[in-house]
């Protein structure tokens, strides 16, 4: 049976690790790292969404809150309340929850957002940056990735990669990230020919689709290390990941399970991005 990677021991790590930091932040600083999420519109996933990461942000010591809104702001009323939390020195951490809501257009708001403040990495500096071996702030879910395949002891130098999706929230960072750990990497996606092919070839499979247990055993090498971003609903209302877990995991090395994979490390992440943000600001 493969080794179960769980993160939810190595998230409650990385917030350890976060809430030391802080602790260390404020005591020269005199104030706490300050994380600012900006909640526009009546999403409900988004809603809960929101909640958890204001509550993890202050279960380690930080700053900051919830900018709620109307569905009904506009485009200018987001970009005004974004450049007055550019301008405040003691925000670090910007975060507008996507979707937004109709008529506003997502890049002009992301694209606002000062890039030393961007905790979600999405800013096309940062985006340039990751690509190109720059520091700069990396998105949440493809970092968590990484910490996982790390407390894994998976070796990348070498490996063949396999990430499926080509988003640029999950899919992309995660491709560039496994190549600036000098893996081979192949990204597939919806017109990818011979997918199960692909991917029974590779060492470390990377699944961020969004479709309920479509990679099942016969697609995966034994001995892979497979690590499940989707977040689905099954037939029967159960939440699962992009990969047939009962299947796949008497073939894999190492797995990811869903729930608690890599669900856990995405907060975890965005805590130490803030962390990184306001430290990197107060240098
Ligand atoms: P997305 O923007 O919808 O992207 C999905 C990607 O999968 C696209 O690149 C798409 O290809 C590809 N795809 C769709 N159907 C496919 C198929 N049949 N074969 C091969 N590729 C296919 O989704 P996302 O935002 O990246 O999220 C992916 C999954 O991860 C979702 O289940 C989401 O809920 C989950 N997620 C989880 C976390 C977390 O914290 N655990 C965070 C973010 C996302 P095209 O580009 O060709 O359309």
């Amino acid at each position: 049976m493969a080794q179960r990677i769980d993160g939810k021991v190595v998230a409650q790590a990385v917030r350890d690790e976060v809430a030391r930091g802080v602790a260390e932040f404020q005591a020269k600083q005199g104030r706490a790292p300050g994380l600012h999420v900006v909640l526009a519109g009546d999403d409900p996933a988004s809603a809960v969404y929101v909640r958890n990461k204001e509550k993890a942000a202050e279960e380690v010591g930080m700053a900051g809150r919830v900018h709620r809104l109307p569905a009904s702001v506009s485009e200018g009323e987001l970009l005004a309340l974004v450049s007055q939390l550019n301008r405040d020195a003691n925000v670090d951490g910007i975060l507008v929850q996507l979707p937004l809501p109709k008529g506003v257009r997502a890049d002009a708001v992301l694209e606002a957002i000062d890039p030393t403040k961007d905790v979600d990495g999405f800013h096309p500096i940062n985006v340039g940056a990751l690509w190109t071996g720059q520091p700069g702030l990396v998105p949440c879910t493809p970092r968590g990735c990484m910490r996982l395949l790390e407390e894994a002891g998976v070796e990348l130098a070498g490996a063949r990669a396999v990430v499926i999706g080509r988003s640029n929230i999950v899919g992309k960072p995660m491709a560039a990230l496994l190549l600036a750990k000098h893996a081979t990497v192949t990204v597939a996606h919806s017109r990818s020919r011979d997918l199960p092919e692909l991917c029974r070839e590779a060492e470390v499979v990377v699944a961020a689709v969004g479709r309920a247990k479509m990679i099942r055993a016969d697609w995966v090498r034994p001995g892979a290390v497979v690590i499940d971003v989707g977040m689905n609903r099954d037939e029967n209302g159960k939440l699962c990941g992009d990969v047939d877990y009962t299947q796949v995991e008497p073939v894999a090395r190492a797995i990811t399970p869903v729930p608690g994979g890599v669900g856990p490390m995405t907060i975890a992440m965005l805590l130490d991005n803030t962390l990184r943000a306001a430290q990197g600001r107060s240098r």
